[in-house]
């Protein structure tokens, strides 16, 4: 979709030290759904997740202390891409017990990866951009996104969630030692 007004410029993402990423967001307000603004806010949250290769973007990652996200999910050889999303003012548990360990970065820890073990499988509640309300099931790397996002909102970052620091590793490496070498974490 394109406005008359010309596209406007990539949203500033805010690493590890800004102390917005480290608050609890705020409930988005009744009276935001529906409107112009939040639809802005969401579409240039798309559009800054896709220009920096991220899969998912907080609110708070662009300095706005509110309960919402947008992600996407990569298709892979059994299931199609999932399309970009926003879930706002979600809530979201565990179905069963079984946690997964699996890589993680974060567009606001730049070059870093490690491993997060995270719940298999969710359930999400949440409202949309008009404030209906909307749920899922998500298992595996959606589920992951999720989650990873969720904490976001709560002031967490995946680092939180490791079980220590052992796995992590910069990008380039990753990539040269890790990814594709066939290891099972
Ligand atoms: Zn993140």
């Amino acid at each position: 979709m394109t406005t008359g007004a010309g596209e406007p410029s990539p949203l500033e993402v805010i690493r590890l030290g800004h102390p917005i990423l480290r608050k609890v967001a705020e409930p988005v307000p009744e009276d935001f759904f529906g409107t112009g603004r939040l639809n802005d806010l969401c579409r240039n949250m798309v559009r800054t997740m896709i220009s920096e290769d991220g899969v998912g973007l907080a609110a708070p990652q662009v300095a706005e202390g509110l309960r919402l996200f947008v992600y996407w999910v990569p298709g892979d050889d059994d299931h199609p891409d999932i399309a970009p999303k926003l879930l706002a003012n979600p809530e979201i548990k565990p179905v069963g017990d079984a946690v997964e360990d699996g890589w993680e970065g974060c567009l606001s820890i730049p070059g870093l990866r490690g491993i997060v073990p995270r719940y298999s499988r969710i359930k999400a509640r949440a409202r949309d951009l008009e404030g209906n309300a909307v749920s899922l099931t998500a298992d595996g790397f959606h589920a992951r996104v999720i989650q990873h996002e969720f904490d976001h909102l709560d002031g967490i970052v995946f680092l939180d969630r490791m079980d220590g620091p052992a796995s992590l590793a910069y990008e380039q490496e990753w990539e040269r030692f890790i990814l594709g070498s066939g290891s099972e974490f």
